[in-house]
């Protein structure tokens, strides 16, 4: 499945007052590309998302699901935030059968889906508890199971580790990426870790802010199978430099923007 925004602009009204939170967005992400996009905080990066989603519509231009226009949310796409949303009063095993059941599919494929996504995400042992009784980090494993469960094309995190401490973040980031490989799904990722995003892309997009537009747009020349040391090699260290200059500069032209400054 192939994603194609092609001159995007999102408009948000409050009493009478429109802003634009992003403009001009082209952007294509092939079948089993890793996209992760950053930018400050407010430069439209989960309006981005939400528009890919389906939960928003664009005020102009088009999103497009293999050539077709996006016009809600869907089963081809699986979508996990920073604080899962996981039905409370669900098990482990209830919370990622959920989408399947309203996908329709009968027990036994249900059962067999959810058997493998709670391996592949390491949830078997808890099967059977209820999001309470987990730590923050299992939470966000069951999203991200849930929203795996139903295979969808492409994957959308928005910020999906910005709660979890530093250790359970690292774990996550491997288990995406494992998932990544083990899968081939299409990722589209939103954070504002700049390391997360250049250990975890093919490509990493920095958006500017006011209005959110597309800045850059750099591959990530690093091996697929890279680890966690991978965080510790020079041409990691340069490329994260390099994307966080990009995102400090956006944010200091917008800061000077707003100070009337030229
Ligand atoms: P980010 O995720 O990068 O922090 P957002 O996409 O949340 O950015 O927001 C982009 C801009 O749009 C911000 O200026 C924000 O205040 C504005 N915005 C986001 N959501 C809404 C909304 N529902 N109504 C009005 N303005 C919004
Ligand atoms: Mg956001």
């Amino acid at each position: 499945m192939t994603l194609r925004l092609r001159g995007v602009a999102k408009d948000y009204t409050v009493r009478d007052k429109t802003t634009r939170a992003l403009d001009g967005v082209d952007l294509d992400i092939a079948r089993g590309d890793f996209v992760c996009v950053v930018g400050a905080s407010g430069s439209g990066k989960s309006t981005l998302l939400s528009l890919v989603a389906g939960l928003l519509l664009p005020t102009e231009g088009e999103v497009l699901l293999d050539g077709a226009p996006v016009s809600g949310p869907g089963p081809d796409r699986g979508l996990v935030f920073q604080a899962g949303a996981l039905f409370p009063w669900r098990t482990v095993e209830r919370n990622v059968a959920f989408g399947l059941e309203l996908l329709g599919l009968g027990a036994a494929e249900r059962a067999a889906r959810v058997e493998w996504y709670l391996k592949e995400t390491g949830l078997a042992d808890v099967r059977h508890s209820l999001p309470r009784q987990l730590s923050g980090g299992q939470r966000q494993r069951v999203a991200i199971a849930r929203a795996l469960a139903g295979e969808p094309a492409v994957l959308l995190l928005d910020e999906p580790f910005g709660a979890l401490d530093v250790q359970t973040k690292e774990d996550m980031q491997v288990l995406i990426r494992q998932i990544w490989a083990d899968t081939g799904t299409t990722v589209l990722m939103v954070t504002h870790d700049v390391e997360e995003a250049v250990f975890l892309g093919a490509r990493v997009v920095v958006l500017a802010s006011d209005p959110g537009r597309i800045a850059a747009d750099v591959d990530v020349a690093l091996p697929p199978g890279r680890g966690l040391p991978v965080k510790r090699e020079p041409e990691f260290l340069a490329l994260r430099a390099r994307i966080e200059d990009l995102v400090r500069e956006q944010h200091r032209g917008h800061l000077d923007r707003l100070a009337g400054v030229e």
